[in-house]
């Protein structure tokens, strides 16, 4: 369901909107039959992070629906004005009272927030905590720091993208963690041949 179901009236002049294909768009839109003002049904970018320390992942504890009760990523949605750096370090700041720094971006989860709420794309990164003091916020029940091999499971975890990007980030460690076991190994493989040629 769209966030723009039911929406009968034009936000600007209180005109009737009606769907239609505007001229030169291949879509229906909501279209103000008073002023003609066209309304998109984009969705929302919001910035959100997995917060790295001590090689713990910190996840917070939705104290407000959707999805009360259940492990977050925390972010928010970008306002206007801000890079989702910006708002990944405002919104962590004010759920957790830690300050953070973006290390790399993980990617692009498109979804829901709740049924029938706003669409959203989702802007994941990999942060790291930089300063502060942990003090959960008023949207925030608790704040869990977890080993990566015992994050809590998908039942528990409050949206698809929170989801999809923690295995991402999964994903891409344990290949990472492949990787260093094979430098690892021929490292000790060249063991044998070092010398004091130099
Ligand atoms: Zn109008």
């Amino acid at each position: 369901m769209s966030r723009l179901e039911g929406w009968k009236w034009c936000p600007r002049c209180k005109g009737c909107l009606c769907e239609t294909v505007p001229e030169g768009d291949e879509k229906e839109r909501l279209v103000c039959s008073e002023c003609g003002l066209v309304i998109y049904d984009n969705p929302a970018p919001c910035a959100c992070a997995v917060v790295l320390r001590d090689g713990k992942v910190m996840l917070t504890r939705r104290a407000v629906e959707p999805s009360a009760g259940l492990w977050d990523l925390p972010g928010g949605y970008i306002e206007v004005g801000e890079t989702p750096e910006q708002t990944l370090e405002r919104e962590i700041l004010e759920e957790t009272g830690l300050r953070v720094r973006t290390v790399r971006l993980l990617g692009f989860f498109i979804d829901t927030y709740g049924d029938g709420g706003t669409d959203t794309l989702n802007i994941s990164y990999e942060a790291e905590v930089t300063g502060g003091t942990e003090k959960p916020g008023s949207d925030v029940e608790a704040i869990g720091w977890f080993e990566p091999a015992s994050l809590p499971p998908d039942d528990e975890l409050a949206f698809r993208n929170t989801r999809e990007a923690l295995a991402a980030w999964l994903a891409e460690r344990s290949g990472k963690t492949g990787s260093a076991a094979g430098s690892a190994s021929r490292d000790s493989g060249t063991e044998s041949d070092q010398g004091e040629s130099g």
